[in-house]
């Protein structure tokens, strides 16, 4: 459940009021170039993150193997089981899972279906142009869905990515003018050097103080985008790392969830 001690609870790492989480993680799981122990490990040593979500493409297996570290013992934050699930309308995350989601189905039906197993739906890089991402006239058609089942729980304001830089703009002035949904800032890492580098302050520190801040609206993002070469060198090592993943998924007890 928790990687820290309850005396630790109530100080953010970063000193001050409020805690940092960065949700939105890729492992050799999926597409992302660096093994779980090696992010948990990272994490602990070079940031000062309190909460950090494992959102592996369409599959959590690299995520739950988190929590089975995680749980373990030693680390001085939480990690949420989370999947980036390719809807048909684009990249939605689903937070606070305990089974994986199909890729492929239509946005509002991947959103209910986080929302049976109690997870938080979030509008990864909406409007992107570079990768699958949620428009506009989607974001405001679930908003706008009479079933609450089907309306979104957050977006993600702040992506460092090349693909979450362009249109941030737009998708600042369009959530506060329409969506008012709960903004984030998440990292969308590939690589160990990219964590952190998009993260949301929260009142608190737990992954429940993290929940009850995206219901109150109270998150804030914040981040510094890559630089053009940290993105071109990160495609160099995902291609390599492809091969690696490979193995990973067709190997025996790494059979997708
Ligand atoms: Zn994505
Ligand atoms: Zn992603």
């Amino acid at each position: 459940m928790s990687g820290r001690s309850a005396e630790e609870k109530q100080t953010p790492r970063a000193g001050g009021e409020r805690g940092m989480a960065d949700m939105h993680l890729h492992t050799l799981y999926s597409d992302g170039t660096a093994e779980v122990q090696a992010i948990l490990d990272h994490v602990e040593q070079h940031t000062q993150l309190d909460l950090i979500a494992i959102t592996d493409h369409e599959r959590i297996d690299g995520a739950l193997r988190a929590r089975e570290l995680i749980d373990a013992g030693g680390f001085h934050f939480e990690v949420v089981v989370g999947e980036e699930i390719t809807t048909r309308r684009g990249h939605l995350l689903g937070l606070f899972l305990s089974e994986r989601i199909p890729p492929l189905r239509p946005l509002e039906e991947t959103i209910e279906r986080i929302h049976d197993q109690g997870g938080i739906a979030v509008a990864a890089h909406p409007m992107a142009p570079l990768t699958p991402s949620i428009g506009r006239r989607s974001l405001l058609r679930v908003q706008q869905d009479t079933d609450p089942a089907h309306h979104l729980d957050a977006i993600e304001l702040l992506n460092p990515s090349a693909a979450g830089r362009l249109r941030r703009h737009h998708r600042s002035r369009l959530n506060s003018e329409l969506l008012e949904l709960a903004a984030l800032g998440n990292s969308d890492a590939h690589a160990l050097e990219g964590i952190g580098s998009g993260w949301t302050w929260f009142p608190g520190v737990s992954a429940e103080e993290y929940r009850a801040a995206i219901e109150a609206r109270t998150t804030e993002p914040a981040g510094h985008y890559w630089s053009h070469w940290h993105n071109v060198s990160i495609y160099g090592r995902q291609l390599i790392a492809k091969a690696r993943h490979v193995r990973h998924t067709l190997r025996p007890t790494g059979e997708w969830r």
